[in-house]
């Protein structure tokens, strides 16, 4: 027995000992890596100079915050705190209904897209079956896959040089399906790459996909993309019911501290999903603040225009320091720095700029940094000249 003292002397059982008692897929699982400590940082640096320095673009949060009809919302809602909330989360997905045209039913809600992602793995995956998705993707793919004692299958992104470096390889990841396939994550925009496929791509790719792989289209980013190529999968839901797709609420509607987001599919997949959600994964202060979230469009169509002019100017003076600058639709780049970016990152971090480093997505060159607002993006330009000089 592996057996260690504690603090008060007694004996406690460590990580190994329970770890060998877990089911198979979470025996060789590594929890999600969220980055840095925040909390703890922005102790360390509240004391500095100026009060609260800390420039945090490493978790893809809006700078500019949600609509105040959400904080409203969320104020209206507190006098309602000690009751359950909405188990159904009606009225929420009614509004999204309305917004995206399809049924509530074909609604699911999660505590944030996450849990979705997660709960898609618990549902369709499974010890003896295959799951796909492409290196350089979003990490929870990987935990879903293993949490659920699945094999990963996964396909290489296109090569560097390509026009879209990094970028989702559709036939790679077609070609990657087996018999035991039974489910398929894919992103676009993707994280960490920054990178999309075009609509033409989509279809193409989903008419190759057999229908007993369902295909998860992960969309947390969709409402900021503008590149003309780029559309939702939303749009191929009808001809292809083993498709769907997840939104969120973290990124572009500037609500990550709420933890809500949403999957639209077939009206059946939503009612299998349904039987292992938890009752009130969703708290009432964010289905309020969700709900008039949505009926705040100028607020977001504001966020989204903010954020693609910050981008392109944050892109471009990145790229006069000479860096290698992802093409992105989000509201992150990738930054390929052409050597080893961990000392960068951790300058960086000395001077209170917190990235996202990459090396646990295997790209140890690269850093991925959010765009924040112009006087954020302008510490972070000011610090990286410093480190680099
Ligand atoms: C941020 C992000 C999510 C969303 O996470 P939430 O759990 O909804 O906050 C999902 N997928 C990708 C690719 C992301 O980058």
């Amino acid at each position: 027995m592996n057996a260690m003292a504690d603090e008060a002397g007694g004996d406690v059982l460590d990580e190994a000992w329970f770890a060998a008692r877990a089911c198979a897929g979470v025996r060789g699982l590594k929890a999600y890596d969220p980055g840095h400590d925040l909390v703890a940082f922005r102790r360390r640096f509240a004391g500095s100079a100026g009060g609260h320095p800390l420039v945090e673009l490493g978790s893809n949060e809006n700078p500019y915050g949600p609509s105040d009809a959400a904080r409203a919302a969320i104020l209206d809602q507190l006098q309602a705190i000690h009751r359950y909330p909405d188990p159904l989360g009606g009225d929420l997905k009614r509004a999204l209904a309305a917004r995206h045209g399809v049924a509530p039913e074909r609604i699911l809600l999660g505590n944030g897209s996450h849990e979705l992602l997660m709960l898609l793995g618990q549902v369709f995956a499974g010890p003896g079956l295959d799951v796909v998705f492409a290196r350089h993707a979003f990490a929870v793919f990987a935990l879903a896959t293993q949490a659920a004692g699945a094999r990963m299958r996964i396909a290489e992104p296109l090569p560097r040089d390509a026009a879209m470096p990094l970028g989702h390889d559709l036939d790679a990841l077609a070609a990657a399906i087996t018999a035991d396939t039974r489910l398929l994550y894919v992103a676009n925009p993707n994280n960490p790459t920054g990178t999309w496929f075009g609509a033409d791509a989509l279809a193409a790719f989903l008419a190759r996909v057999p229908r007993e792989v369902i295909v998860v289209v992960d969309e947390a980013y969709a409402e900021m993309a503008d590149a003309p190529d780029y559309a939702s999968a939303l749009g191929l839901l009808d001809a292809h019911p083993n498709v769907v797709v997840t939104r969120t609420f973290s990124k572009a509607y500037g609500l990550a501290g709420l933890r809500c987001g949403y999957l639209i599919g077939a009206s059946g997949l939503v009612a299998v999903m349904e039987r292992l959600r938890e009752s009130f994964n969703v708290n009432g202060l964010a289905l309020a603040a969700c709900e008039a979230a949505l009926g705040d469009e100028a607020h977001l169509r504001s966020a989204c225009a903010r954020n693609a002019e910050q981008r392109d100017g944050l892109s471009r003076a990145l790229r006069e320091r000479g860096l290698d600058v992802f093409p992105s639709q989000t509201n992150f780049v990738l930054v390929g720095f052409g050597r080893d970016a961990a000392p960068i990152e951790r300058a960086l971090t000395d001077r209170g700029v917190i990235l996202r480093p990459m090396g646990g997505y295997g790209l140890p060159d690269c850093l991925r940094i959010s765009v924040g607002n112009p006087d954020e993006n302008r510490r972070l330009l000011a610090a990286l000249d410093e480190v680099l000089a």
